[in-house]
């Protein structure tokens, strides 16, 4: 059955990621590729990964590998693919058909587009800016095959955006100067040209380019420093796109259902990574202890040594998962259960009477513990907050989550082990 081609209904919906695999793309890559993504979804369209390689020295299959693992991690799934550096053919024969209309000329081996026109200004209604237009004259001829026989951008996107039946082009701004020449192309091939939506790039805090040292690090660079995926594409949808309501955490399945084209913000949204790291606590919060355990187990910045002992990691993360903003925060804030900290001990006496009141608990667990311990500060009329400090430095040597469930994850030999510790080492 032929495909429904009318350009204002019952066209089905096909947009593109269009990276250049010249780089491992960052976020701001990404989040276009989520948009577009969206709203394929949204519209039970299809969402096209079209890999650019036209550029041959900066091209590289290690940057395509990770564009992909980049989709992949986040679970963007795509319909189909392409690679323009398979496709030189296709560009060869649309570069006669402009050659046999007279509107190209061969110059210092590269081929060159007439842009010529009788209109004053090219425009287009964006989808997101509105109408935008650019004076005709500014446009000059323009290259579209180069002395290598390889297409540039404007050429392989128009060729491509119309053989591949796209029917919406999302891209960052930074393209909105070269839709014009892509709309003459359009004219000349006699083609109906998809609509466009140029997205307003993200900014760093001082509302300058987004810089690396701001956060223009790639997905896969965020996964390794602990985010999860469900963050990072909650916090990437918001950046630029807003919801109805003031609901802030969307599954990817709300994402696609809120998507809307028309809620994309012409202003720049600001990159914070506080919001990335709160929408990273709020989904460590909702994985139940045991998905939590896997996910530390399994992080590759996890260095502690837990084979064999589920029991205590599973007591340990439950210990602290209130204090992990990212995965990697786990070796940190679960170190103590593990290896001393640093802190000073206290004084000798303050220690020998808390091991005493150690050597009085009886079975060791955290209700016994408590109550044996809390008994131990009434009757010797201790101070309770001095009396679990001496606890935390003399068994832990640093700050704890709460005095009597640590003591609990380790076993009573361990705590007397290291409070023997601490009296040699107290003055
Ligand atoms: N290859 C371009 C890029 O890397 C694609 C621009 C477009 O989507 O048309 O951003």
């Amino acid at each position: 059955m032929k495909e429904v081609e009318d350009p204002e209904r019952g066209r089905k919906v096909r947009v593109r990621y269009a990276p250049s695999p010249t780089g491992v793309p960052h976020i701001g890559n990404i989040r276009t590729a989520l948009f577009n993504y969206l709203f394929a979804k949204k519209e039970n369209g299809n969402f096209i990964l079209r890999i650019e390689d036209t550029d041959r020295r900066r091209s590289t299959i290690e940057h395509v590998d990770k564009i992909k693992e980049s989709l992949e991690v986040l679970g963007l799934n795509w319909d189909s693919e392409y690679l323009q550096s398979q496709r030189l053919a296709i560009y060869r024969q649309h570069l006669e058909i402009l050659a046999k209309k007279r509107l190209t000329y061969q110059e210092e081996g590269a081929w060159r587009f007439k842009a010529n026109t009788d209109k004053n200004q090219i425009s287009w209604n964006d989808l997101v800016h509105g109408q935008v237009g650019f004076p005709a004259k500014i446009i000059e001829d323009f290259i579209i095959i180069k002395s290598d026989g390889f297409p540039t951008y404007h050429l392989a996107s128009v060729v491509d955006d119309h053989e591949m039946k796209i029917t919406h082009v999302m891209r960052g701004d930074e393209w909105i100067s070269s839709t014009p020449k892509h709309l003459l192309l359009y004219q000349a091939f006699g083609w109906q040209p998809p609509s466009f939506a140029h997205l307003p790039p993200i900014l760093g805090p001082s509302h300058k380019k987004l810089s690396k040292r701001d956060g223009a690090k790639s997905v896969l660079e965020y996964i390794d420093e602990g985010y999860l995926p469900q963050a990072l594409i909650n916090f990437l949808a918001l950046l630029g796109w807003a919801p109805k309501g003031d609901q802030e955490i969307f599954a990817l399945a709300d994402l696609i259902h809120e998507f809307s084209v028309t809620r994309i913000n012409k202003n720049s949204p600001i990159f914070n990574i506080e919001k990335l790291n709160w929408f990273n606590k709020k989904y460590l919060q909702k994985l139940s202890t045991e998905e939590l355990v896997e996910k530390i187990k399994k992080f590759p910045g996890t260095t502690l040594k837990m084979s064999g002992n589920e029991k205590r990691l599973t007591n340990v993360i439950s210990l602290v998962r209130d204090r992990l903003v990212t995965l990697a925060d786990f070796d940190q804030v679960a170190s103590i259960f593990f290896t001393k900290g640093k802190l000073e001990p206290p004084s000798k006496s303050k220690i020998q009477n808390a091991k005493k009141a150690i050597l009085s608990v009886g079975t060791w667990d955290e209700q016994s513990i408590t109550q044996r311990l809390n008994n131990w500060i009434t009757v010797n009329k201790l101070d309770p907050a001095d009396f679990k400090n001496t606890l935390r430095l003399a068994v832990f040597a640093d700050n704890t989550p709460p005095i009597y469930q640590s003591l609990a994850v380790l076993t009573k030999e361990e705590v007397i082990v290291r409070i023997n510790d601490a009296v040699k080492k107290a003055k």
